[in-house]
């Protein structure tokens, strides 16, 4: 905090005292809003672990959710290169746009980073669990049991050795989406998410 920037703005934005804020998802790396931060913000983001701005139209510290309950969960906050911008990786309890949009800037191709649709993915396969197996495919793999799902991912992953294998690529391709799909059907399944393994390969990465 003693080595920001605050010093900046002449009546234009950035206004003295106030640095701008950047949310990005802190797993899909979608850029969720922006706002602005002077140093007692940053400091109540940090001690409650809620991010804090300095609101231009309240007029006052604005912890985001007070109201709605859609707060940012704080994951990790750093400083740019001049030290006069902050980038916010949080965890969103809700949507972040008052709108209800998910992002600020909404969810279209613009504000998707492609490997950003794994997480909506996996949110989209979180939501059928306990479904009528009737009504989703996802529902009925998980009304059919671990076994039966685990099965799956060994089949496709068969099927994908077998693509590469003979080199068709199209088939490497679509045996490659069925194999990655199961396989976050089967982490779900055993409650944990593809951010569990990711982990354990950066881990590795050390
Ligand atoms: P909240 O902080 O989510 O409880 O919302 C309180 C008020 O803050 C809303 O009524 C809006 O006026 C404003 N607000 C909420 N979310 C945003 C946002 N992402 N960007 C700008 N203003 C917001
Ligand atoms: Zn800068
Ligand atoms: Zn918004
Ligand atoms: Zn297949």
């Amino acid at each position: 905090l003693d080595q920001l920037d605050f010093s900046k703005g002449d009546g234009l934005l950035p206004v003295q005292g106030l640095l701008p804020v950047i949310v990005q998802h802190a797993r899909s790396g979608k850029v969720l809003m922006q706002g602005y931060a002077n140093r007692e913000a940053l400091e109540h983001s940090l001690q409650t672990g809620a991010v804090t701005f300095f609101s231009r139209s309240k007029n006052r510290l604005w912890t985001k959710g007070e109201s709605s309950g859609h707060t940012l969960k704080l994951y990790n906050m750093t400083a740019d290169c001049d030290r006069d911008s902050i980038l916010a990786l949080a965890l969103p309890q809700g949507p972040t746009c008052h709108t209800g949009s998910e992002t600020c800037w909404f969810d279209t191709d613009a504000n998707s980073p492609s490997l950003s649709f794994i997480d909506d993915l996996e949110q989209v396969i979180h939501s059928r669990y306990g479904a009528d197996p009737s009504t989703s495919y996802t529902a009925s793999l998980f009304a059919k049991g671990v076994k039966r799902i685990a099965q799956k991912v060994g089949e496709e992953g068969v099927e994908t050795a077998l693509a590469a294998t003979v080199g068709d690529k199209e088939e490497l391709k679509n045996e490659a989406a069925d194999l990655l799909y199961h396989l976050l059907v089967l982490l779900r399944s055993q409650d944990m998410a593809l951010d569990d393994v990711v982990q354990v390969l950066k881990q590795r990465h050390k």
